[in-house]
This record gives structure tokens, C-alpha cells and sequence, in this order.
């Protein structure tokens, strides 16, 4: 029983060995599991919170585009309703009967006095049903002008009901600009002819010129149908084009207060556009470039991700090293737990191990009710062959007899062992004692027939039962150590199976 303790108590200490091993090899896993969490996660995150950033530049240069728009736009507006207002004046004041029975000069006053004058605005004209200039707001004899095939004046003559109409950019009076026309109507609504003016193109410019553009900045203004008004970075060949015409721009690409980020119709620059939500007559898109705007982005992502690749680098190299060590470890854990089972001499599992092997065997045996067989086996006169031969010579022996019985015993689960000096034993989970004691006599056997000169015999004590609640393995051995003495007394050299009454008496 004291037996049975004291290996209890060393079991205990080499399991919780055991279990430290596989914690340290669950350790790696773990290591290289929560690098790789920790590598996946700080790049999702970082990726998340670049993908954001993008957003936000893109977000924050929408909104400001779209305040240039509107900030354009509500320019533009401005100036052509204040022109309206003088166009709309003398359309009105033509019609008064009472402007028939003045003198030119009088009419000229009604008609122009009030009118608009910026250095923008043009010259107020007006035609008459045929087309002939009538009156002009820079003279008072202005020389004839027929403006008959004008676009603006074909389409007041159709429509009646048009109102202001914006013309295509032309040269009016030596100088780029858009004229502006209201149609003349009688009492009955008849066509009396259009009043005209425009703005110059150097309003444009002026108005374009008070902003801060950076290169690649655009700005243009187009009338409803799409027609390019002005444009900056100013390009003749664009100004009077439609972007109908353009077969790479499709229209629905920026409708109304909408934004578009690509390549535009004019040049292949991919930008940012956005577009005023504007009047019925013309409207305005602005547009950055995308590099432009990303810029400060790209630099970001360049400076966060390789900081990112250089703590990913250190992480996973860190693991690396670690997971090393831990192998290295590991290894040299099992190389130390390999020594410490095994016996030097022969190289068969040790008394510590065997206890160890048995004590498994036996719960699992008692589990599965199947029996446990154990073999006690001693060389036979050994002290007289080591003070004959050398200690030397009797060492060999033990080895001999090491190799004999690891030849008889293959099976998994069977652990042979030293058990001490010359005393091996031999755990043989599973047998009957009729088949350990073949195992036993196969062992005797092949001891006598391997050795020579003096022949060496070992003496075997044979055990075998199945676990039960009385009894535990120490008594299987005692029980076993009780038949080899048995064999002892009987002669040596044979093998001898504890009495049922053996093992029935302990239990
Ligand atoms: P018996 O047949 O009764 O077993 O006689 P015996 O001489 O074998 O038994 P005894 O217990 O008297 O002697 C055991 C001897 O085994 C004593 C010791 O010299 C020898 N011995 C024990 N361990 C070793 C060892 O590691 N190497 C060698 N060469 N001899 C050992
Ligand atoms: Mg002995
Ligand atoms: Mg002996």
C-alpha cells in the first residue's frame, strides 16, 4: 500500500507536467491564433477608418464644389434678373400708346433712362416684327440693323409664351457674350418685335477670376440644353458646343443637384462634378480634379499603411520568435520527459513510467472490465555472473534480456520495463493469465536461447485480473512478486502464475 502511495504521488507530479506541456503547445496555437486575430484586426480596422477618411475628403470637397455652385450660380442669377428687369421695362413701355406722339428724344429717355449700365451689359436694342433695328439705348440715330435670321428673334416670333430667352455665345458688337431677349407683344398679344441686350464674356471672367482655383479646377456654365456657355479654364473650341453632341457623356450623368465623379466631356481628366440646382435657363458645374481631392488621402494611406506593414512585420516576426521558443521548448520538454521515463542502460520505460503506464491501464480496465496482466521478471544467480563475469558482462546481460523481452512484447499499451537491478516487469493490458503466461514462457525461452556461454534463465511470476472495487494494481504486482518467488523457490528459470487465492486473498 505504501507502494501504491508513493506512485500516486508521483503520477500526480508527472501528469501535472504533462498537462504544463500541452499548455505550452496549446500556447503556440493560441499565440499564432491571436497574432493573426490581431494582424486581421487592426488591418480591418485601419481599412475601415481609411475607406472613412476617403468618404469624409470626398464628402467635404462635394460640399464645398457644391457651394461654389451655388455661390456661381446665385451670381449669374442676380445679374440677369437685374437685366431682365430693364429688358422686361422696355418691352413694356414700347407698347404704351402714349410713347407714339413723343419725340425720339423723349423716348429714348422713357425707354433707356432706367435701363441698366454695367460694364458688363450691353447695349439695349430693340427690333422691330421685321427685324429692323428701331431703337438703340447707345444712340439715338443708330444705323440699320436687320436681325431678322437671329435665332433669339425667330424664336420669340414662334413663341409667345418663351419669356426671357438665352442665346447661344456669340460675337455681338465685336465682344463674346450672351444676348438676352424678351419678346414685344401687342395688346391682342401680337408679335411686335424682341428687345435685346447681353452680358459680356468678361463678366465671366471677372466673376471666375475673383475665385481661388487650383489647377485642374473647373467651372462651367451651360444653358438648359446643355449648350457651354463658359468655361474655365477658358477653351474657344468648348464655348457654343453640346454636350449632346459629345458621344462619350451621356446626359443622365449629372442631372440637377446631383454629383458625378469621372471623366468629363471636355478633357480626360477624372474629376469630381457637381451641379447647381439653378434657374429654367442655365445652370452651373463645377469640377476638381479626383487626385486633387484624394491627395491628402493618398499621403495618408501611404504613411498609416507602412507604419500598418511595419507592425505587421514586428508581429509577425514576434510571433515567429516565439512560437520558436515555445517549439524549441517544447521539444526539449519531451526529450526531458523521454529521459526521465527511460531506463539508461536498456532504454526500456522505467519503474516511474511503468507506474504511470499500469495505473492508466488499470482505471481503463476497470472502465471497460477487461483484465490487466503484469510479468515480475529476475535474472536468475546474477550476482554470482557479475562477481564471475564483471559488472561490465552482467550489464550486457540486462540488456540482452532488455532486447528479449521488447521482442515478446509488440502490442500498444504493453510496457515493458526495469523495474530495478535485474528485475524487469512487463504490463500487458488486455490478457488472460494463460496468455501472459505464454508471453512469460516466450520470454524465458528466447532469454535461454540468446544467451551462449553460461547460459542465462530468468524466473517469471504471472498475474492477471480484472479490476474491481477491492482491490488496485498494487496488489496485481504483489500478487505478481509472490509468483516469482514462488519460481524461485521452485528451481528458477520458469515462470509461475499467482494463485487465484493470491490475489483473491488481498482482495
Ligand atoms: P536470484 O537468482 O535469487 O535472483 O539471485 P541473484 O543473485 O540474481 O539475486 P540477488 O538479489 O542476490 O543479486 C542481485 C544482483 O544483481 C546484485 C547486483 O550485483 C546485480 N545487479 C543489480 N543491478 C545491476 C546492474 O545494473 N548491473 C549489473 N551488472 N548488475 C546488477
Ligand atoms: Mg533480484
Ligand atoms: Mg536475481
Amino acid at each position: 500500500m505504501l507502494f501504491g502511495r508513493q506512485s500516486d504521488v508521483a503520477g500526480k507530479g508527472w501528469f501535472g507536467k504533462v498537462s504544463g506541456r500541452r499548455r505550452w503547445r496549446l500556447s503556440t496555437k493560441l499565440l499564432i491564433a491571436s497574432s493573426i486575430a490581431t494582424v486581421i484586426g487592426f488591418s480591418a480596422i485601419c481599412t475601415s477608418v481609411m475607406l472613412d477618411m476617403r468618404r469624409g475628403e470626398e464628402e467635404l470637397a462635394r460640399q464645398t464644389l457644391e457651394n461654389l455652385a451655388a455661390g456661381i450660380d446665385a451670381d449669374i442669377s442676380r445679374n440677369i434678373e437685374l437685366y431682365d428687369l430693364s429688358l422686361r421695362a422696355v418691352a413694356s413701355n414700347l407698347v404704351m400708346p402714349e410713347i407714339k406722339g413723343v419725340t425720339k428724344e423723349i423716348q429714348h429717355l422713357i425707354l433707356f433712362d432706367h435701363a441698366a449700365t454695367a460694364k458688363h451689359f450691353g447695349v439695349i436694342q430693340v427690333f422691330d416684327a421685321q427685324g429692323n433695328l428701331t431703337h438703340d439705348a447707345a444712340s439715338l440715330d443708330p444705323a440699320p440693323e436687320n436681325r431678322g435670321d437671329e435665332d433669339y428673334f425667330q424664336v420669340h416670333r414662334a413663341n409667345p409664351d418663351i419669356g426671357l430667352y438665352m442665346s447661344r455665345p456669340m460675337l455681338r458688337r465685336s465682344a463674346y457674350s450672351v444676348v438676352f431677349s424678351r419678346r414685344i407683344s401687342d395688346s391682342d398679344g401680337g408679335f411686335m418685335g424682341v428687345v435685346v441686350g447681353s452680358i459680356r464674356f468678361s463678366y465671366f471672367h471677372e466673376l471666375f477670376g475673383r475665385l481661388t482655383l487650383n489647377p485642374g479646377d473647373t467651372i462651367t456654365v451651360l444653358r438648359r440644353d446643355r449648350t457651354i456657355i463658359m468655361r474655365t479654364p477658358f477653351d474657344i473650341e468648348v464655348i457654343g458646343k453640346n454636350l449632346a453632341e459629345r458621344p462619350s457623356w451621356r446626359a443622365d450623368n449629372l442631372k440637377e443637384g446631383t454629383a458625378y465623379a469621372g471623366v468629363g466631356p471636355v478633357d480626360p481628366t477624372p474629376r469630381l462634378y457637381v451641379r447647381s440646382g439653378s434657374t429654367n435657363l442655365f445652370f452651373v458645374v463645377v469640377g476638381k480634379p479626383l487626385s486633387t481631392i484624394l491627395n491628402l488621402w493618398h499621403r495618408e494611406v501611404i504613411r498609416i499603411g507602412a507604419i500598418m506593414l511595419m507592425l505587421i512585420l514586428f508581429v509577425v516576426g514576434t510571433t515567429l520568435f516565439l512560437a520558436r521558443e515555445i517549439g524549441r521548448r517544447a521539444e526539449a520538454e519531451d526529450k526531458l520527459e523521454e529521459l526521465a521515463t527511460t531506463d539508461a542502460l536498456t532504454g526500456l520505460k522505467n519503474r516511474r513510467k511503468f507506474d504511470i503506464e499500469i495505473d492508466a491501464e488499470w482505471r481503463r480496465a476497470s472502465r471497460n472490465q477487461t483484465p490487466v496482466a503484469v510479468l515480475m521478471i529476475d535474472a536468475d544467480h546474477f550476482k554470482a555472473y557479475n562477481d564471475t563475469y564483471g559488472h561490465q558482462a552482467g550489464d550486457q546481460v540486462l540488456v540482452g534480456i532488455a532486447i528479449c523481452i521488447s521482442d515478446s512484447v509488440r502490442r500498444a499499451g504493453d510496457c515493458p520495463a526495469r523495474y530495478g537491478g535485474e528485475e524487469f516487469a512487463v504490463l500487458l493490458p488486455g490478457l488472460s493469465v494463460v496468455d501472459a503466461f505464454a508471453v512469460a514462457e516466450t520470454i524465458r525461452a528466447k532469454v535461454v536461447q540468446w544467451s551462449e556461454d553460461p547460459v542465462t534463465t530468468v524466473s517469471i511470476g504471472v498475474a492477471s485480473v480484472t479490476p474491481t472495487a477491492a482491490i488496485d494494481w498494487t496488489n496485481l504486482i504483489e500478487a505478481a512478486d509472490k509468483a516469482l518467488y514462488a519460481a524461485k523457490a521452485n528451481g528458477r528459470n520458469q515462470s509461475v502464475v499467482a494463485a487465484i487465492s493470491q490475489l483473491a486473498l488481498v482482495a
